[in-house]
């Protein structure tokens, strides 16, 4: 068939969409700013374990990504919630134990880490199929075909697939013939979820808090961190805790949100909870191939999945796509795995 798909970004949607348009004949190329693929899937490596500073969780519910999981023959285990959970109210109170209900929707980890799911579908690609590095600016469509510019090369393809978050790709890429104006305002008022959060994990030689009858779970209105989970690896022999700070710590240096999470561990599991082998974050809102800054407040999930995504631009040789696209959770990974299909079937249906 030969018909050629330059797919912008290898986050789960890119790469997804990737190994679709692959099995279906398609001739593809991924091009990826980053110099790791990935996107909001950061498993980080550190102290011979693994932690999550993007996403970590998915459900049942999931049903497209649970089957990926499976046909990918990936291992999912249970997030760990056994013991008490802790809870900090307000700064001047103790912080309280308490029992979490029973029979909650269970949240499933991927063994080796949420990367797992991406090395799988990265394995089906050739060298000169993804590239890392490339930075896209421009997007220009000409007679019959369409040109995706980076700082180096220009690729031309029959159709272009962004999985950029939309609001970040009408700011960051030029077109010179400039895109329909009504997909520009509402792509600039998609919500991109977790841009504005900030997630660290720290590692641990044991697990101690098990041994104070606790989960590793807690909540706090007092902060720097607002939730906290046991992080352990599949294995259970790496132990961890991972959690989400304060949106607002964002402007404050690395050394000082460590040091205020350092001061709440302590409050939260005593002398054990500051003595970690090692303490990493990421600040979602500073990642500017996430997330770009602008004044506009958006309600979480605004315009996600909005019908104006389902068409074609640029003479049907351009699709917006990517997890906030999806009418489906969009801004999960679901959403990811339910639009990538959708694109497939719309190329093969245009193409085949
Ligand atoms: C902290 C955090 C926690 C999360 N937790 C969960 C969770 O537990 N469960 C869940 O289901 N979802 C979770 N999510 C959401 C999940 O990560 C996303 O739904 C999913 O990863 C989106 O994938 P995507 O490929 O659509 O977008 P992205 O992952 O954003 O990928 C877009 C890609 O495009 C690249 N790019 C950007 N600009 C350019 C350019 N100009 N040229 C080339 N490439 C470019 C980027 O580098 C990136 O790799 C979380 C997200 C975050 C940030």
């Amino acid at each position: 068939m030969n018909k050629s798909i330059v797919i912008i970004g290898a986050g789960l949607s890119g790469l997804y969409l990737g190994y679709l348009l692959k099995k279906a004949g398609f001739t593809i190329k991924i091009l990826e700013a980053n110099d790791r693929i990935g996107g909001r899937i950061f498993t980080k490596k550190t102290h011979d374990t693994s932690v999550e500073l993007g996403a970590t969780w998915l459900w049942k519910y999931n049903k497209d990504l649970m089957d990926l999981c499976q046909e990918l023959k990936l291992t999912l285990f249970e997030q760990d919630m056994d013991g008490e959970a802790l809870f900090e109210a307000t700064a001047a109170h103790t912080v309280q134990r308490f029992k979490l209900p029973a029979h909650q929707e269970i949240s499933y980890r991927i063994a080796g880490g949420t990367v797992a799911l991406l090395e799988q579908l990265t394995a089906h690609f050739s060298e000169d199929e993804l590239l890392l590095n490339a930075t896209v600016n421009t997007i220009k469509e000409q007679d019959n075909t369409i040109e995706v510019i980076t700082a180096h090369s220009t690729f031309i393809a029959d159709s272009v697939v962004s999985t950029i978050p939309p609001q970040l790709l009408v700011h960051s890429i030029d077109f010179p013939v400039a895109l329909d104006t009504e997909l520009v305002h509402v792509a600039n008022n998609c919500h991109t979820w977790m841009k504005d959060s900030i997630k660290f994990a720290v590692v641990y030689n044991t697990p101690f808090w098990e041994k104070k009858g606790l989960s590793g779970t807690g909540f706090s209105h007092v902060g720097p961190f607002t939730e906290i989970y046991d992080h352990s690896d599949f294995t259970d022999k790496r132990f961890a805790l991972m959690g989400f700070l304060n949106g607002n710590l964002a402007t404050e240096t690395k050394a000082q949100r460590e040091l205020l999470v350092k001061t709440q561990l302590l409050k939260f599991f005593g002398d054990d909870g500051e003595n970690y082998l090692s303490y990493e974050e990421k600040v979602w809102s500073q990642a500017p191939l996430t997330t770009t800054a602008t004044d506009t407040y958006l309600t979480p999930h605004a315009n996600n999945g909005h019908l104006i995504f389902q068409k074609a631009y640029l003479n049907g040789k351009f699709i917006v796509a990517g997890s906030e696209t999806s009418p489906s959770y969009g801004g999960y990974m679901e959403g990811a795995i339910y639009r990538g299909h959708q694109i497939a079937l719309q190329l093969k249906r245009q193409f085949l």
